[in-house]
């Protein structure tokens, strides 16, 4: 290695320049080829770097975010769930409701596609550099009691509060518990108007009662939750359900509405 090509090495790494060690020969060779300007070749670089950066956080977001699966909303087949309007959701992957701080809830019988979206929300915002915080209500609880039986309950709510966007998905699949409905009901204060959620669930709001075992407490669940938030109604029938519907092998049955 030359000594310009190691001190170079050396200014990239005090510089925190991650991928400029790797592609500023062949960028230099092909500036030299193109008769390229300093200016442009310059530019080049910076951008590239500038990309790669990007990238990284990217994928560190997409890591630290602990989705199920990568999908996307160009995955998601619109013309198979009419209920939803397009336009709507479009409107979220805006991701305003982020920036105010509002809330969005899908409601819908399972399989309509309310974890794909929630997911698809969610790399959106990742994409737009917000940090994002995906967990079933299932898991939540699972880690508040471990939490509360090790003390910290309080670091561990106040850490669900991070996040630009949390997701809790899955909510009514499962009653819960007083100390369940206690921890929603303090997780959705602390972010109400701080941060957004995504909440997912199979159970219409007036449900929500039953859920928790507790109207008083569903009801100032929902107060917060409601107060600056889209609701998106899904009532179409499983896609899981789809190909073997097609095969024959269900009846043709609608999926009950939800309200
Ligand atoms: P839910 O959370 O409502 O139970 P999911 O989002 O888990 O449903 O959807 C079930 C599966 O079907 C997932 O693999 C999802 O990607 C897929 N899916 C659901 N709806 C659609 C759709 N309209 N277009 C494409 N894939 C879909
Ligand atoms: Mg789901």
């Amino acid at each position: 290695m030359s000594l310009q090509a190691e001190r170079l090495l050396t200014l990239f790494g005090r510089l925190g320049l991650i991928h400029l060690p790797q592609c500023y020969e062949t960028f230099a060779d092909e500036a030299a080829q193109k008769n390229l300007t300093y200016l442009d070749f310059l530019q080049q670089l910076l951008e590239a770097e500038e990309q790669a950066k990007y990238d990284r956080n990217v994928r560190l977001k997409i890591q630290v975010a602990h989705f199920p699966h990568s999908k996307r909303l160009d995955q998601f087949d619109f013309s198979f769930q009419p209920s939803i309007d397009e336009k709507r959701i479009r409107e979220l992957a805006s991701l305003r409701f982020i920036q105010h701080k509002e809330n969005v809830i899908l409601l819908g019988p399972p399989g309509v596609g309310k974890t794909h979206l929630a997911v698809a929300l969610g790399m959106e915002a990742i994409r737009a550099s917000f940090s994002v915080y995906f967990i079933t209500m299932q898991d939540l609880l699972g880690r508040l009691t471990r939490a509360r039986d090790e003390n910290n309950l309080k670091q561990r709510v106040a850490l669900l509060t991070k996040p630009k966007l949390l997701i809790l998905d899955e909510i009514g699949y499962l009653a819960l518990d007083q100390f369940g409905a206690t921890c929603l009901f303090q997780l959705v204060s602390e972010r109400y108007e701080r941060g957004s959620m995504i909440l997912t669930s199979n159970r219409s709001y007036g449900d929500w009662g039953s859920i928790f075992q507790d109207n008083v407490v569903a009801s100032a669940i929902l107060d917060r939750l409601l107060h600056h938030s889209t609701t998106i109604n899904i009532k179409g029938e499983s896609y899981r359900l789809k190909d073997k519907r097609k095969a024959g092998v269900l009846a043709q049955t609608t999926a009950p509405p939800v309200n």
